[in-house]
């Protein structure tokens, strides 16, 4: 028979072939397709070069554009495309990012993307610097985590690589969180919440929706449903230091009480019993809806509190929670970039944010450590979230960290990207065992 590599293996009959002729012309003609489409990428892609290289006149941002593309075009470009069950780690602390596309008014503006999403783990963002000739080069900043999304990564490869591989943990007995976090109009309401169409948002296409999804498939495992265990939602809002109960009208501010045990309590928070995924997504529906009413822009309030969404897990003759899932979209992270003319009150509220971004990180790094100090009193969002950092190995949590494309929001995405690759270098020293 034939020596492996040698092309005779074309003129062999389909009898005496060990691979059956039909399978080797389909694998000859899927060779081709792919070598086609390498061409017309690469004409593509050349094209395109040809058309920046004469300056065009329209886009002042042709220069950076170019250099981008040049690096790019240099990449080996293996982005994560699905989910793969043998390459997923189980781990207490997990840290990804999210690259949102390009929106229709920042293509329209000719907004270059400086945001390279090479792999499944790695991510580069090229600043743009200048000499001190003023000629212009850029930097690149690599980064890399647990998984890194690019902009055509859906909302369900996300929710599987980040909060499914929390479900189990609700189950287990531990607090299970993800977070959100990023500048303002980087993609955490979208994640979290689910796609907009316009202005409405389909909540189904959601981390909540999704995760609401697999909590009632487990739950109706026997060895749940036997033990008559049952679910409820609530959700809340963070403004300041203050707390809104988002399941009721008008959203009513509720007290935070620390009981002897250091135990935190929200006093009056609507736990909703829900037995199936509609409950929970009108549940999500009516909060998103208290969340944003009396509000001119999506983003003006909203964008300035943290959300927090979650599921209790509850056996009967139990009346504490055996397990909790939350899910925190938090207010964004922008720093007030015009303090001067920024008012008193906006100027506190940034402080504040500031405080409790920063007490967060110092939670995940207790929580990493497994550390009997937890400075969770340093925000009202961790104290209320203080069971989520708590104990040993049963609770974890997830971090998605979200960015923006665009040349104009760079500082503000390394700033994110700074803070994330704080939460992982912290937990990967800790697992050092040097
Ligand atoms: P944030 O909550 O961080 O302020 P949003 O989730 O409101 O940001 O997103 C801002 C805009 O970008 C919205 O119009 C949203 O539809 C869009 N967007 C965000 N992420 C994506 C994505 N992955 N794919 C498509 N559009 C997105
Ligand atoms: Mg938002």
């Amino acid at each position: 028979s034939n020596p492996p590599g040698d092309n005779s293996i074309l003129n062999q009959s389909s009898s005496s072939s060990l691979v059956p002729r039909s399978s080797v012309v389909r694998e000859i003609e899927r060779l081709k397709e792919q070598r086609e489409l390498r061409r017309a990428l690469q004409d593509e892609q050349r094209r395109e070069r040809s058309a920046l290289k004469s300056k065009d006149p329209n886009n002042p941002n042709w220069e950076v554009a170019l250099m981008v593309r040049t690096y790019r075009d240099q990449l080996q470009l293996n982005p994560l495309r699905y989910f793969n069950p043998h390459l997923a780690r189980v781990q207490q602390i997990t840290v990804c990012v999210r690259k949102r596309p390009m929106s229709r008014r920042e293509l329209q503006g000719k907004a270059v993307d400086i945001i390279s999403v090479p792999n499944r783990d790695s991510l580069i963002v090229h600043e743009l610097r200048h000499k001190v000739d003023l000629t212009k080069f850029l930097e690149h900043h690599k980064f890399r985590f647990d998984y890194t999304f690019d902009e055509e990564c859906s909302n369900m490869l996300v929710y599987e690589h980040t909060a499914r591989p929390l479900i189990l943990t609700m189950f287990e007995g531990g607090n299970a969180t993800c977070f959100a976090y990023g500048q303002t109009g980087s993609g955490k309401t979208h994640t979290m919440g689910g796609e907009f169409r316009g202005k409405t948002q389909d909540c189904t296409t959601g981390i909540y929706a999704l995760a609401a999804k697999d909590v009632f498939s487990e739950l109706a495992k026997p060895k749940y449903r036997d033990q008559g265990a049952t679910i409820t939602c609530s959700y809340f809002e963070i403004y300041g230091s203050k707390v809104f109960d988002l399941l009721l009208p008008d959203k009513p501010m509720l007290r935070v009480l620390e009981d002897g045990r250091q135990q935190v309590v929200i006093c009056d928070l609507t736990q909703r019993p829900v037995t199936k995924v509609e409950e929970v997504l009108s549940i999500i529906e009516q909060g998103n809806r208290e969340r944003t009413s009396g509000q001119t822009s999506v983003n003006i309030k909203s964008s300035r509190s943290h959300a927090v969404f979650q599921m209790s897990l509850f056996v009967p003759g139990q009346a504490e929670a055996c397990g909790k899932c939350s899910f925190v979209d938090l207010a964004g992270n922008e720093r007030g970039a015009d303090t001067q003319s920024a008012s008193l009150q906006t100027r506190r509220e940034g402080a504040e944010i500031n405080k409790s971004l920063l007490a967060l990180k110092e939670c995940i790094r207790a929580l990493s450590r497994h550390s009997s100090h937890l400075p969770f009193r340093g925000s009202k969002l961790t104290q209320v979230l203080r069971d989520s950092f708590i104990g040993g190995q049963q609770n974890r949590t997830c971090m998605i960290a979200m960015i923006s494309p665009s040349l104009s929001s760079v500082e503000n995405s390394l700033n994110t990207l700074r803070y994330a690759d704080r939460v992982k270098e912290l937990i990967a020293k800790e697992d050092d065992p040097g």
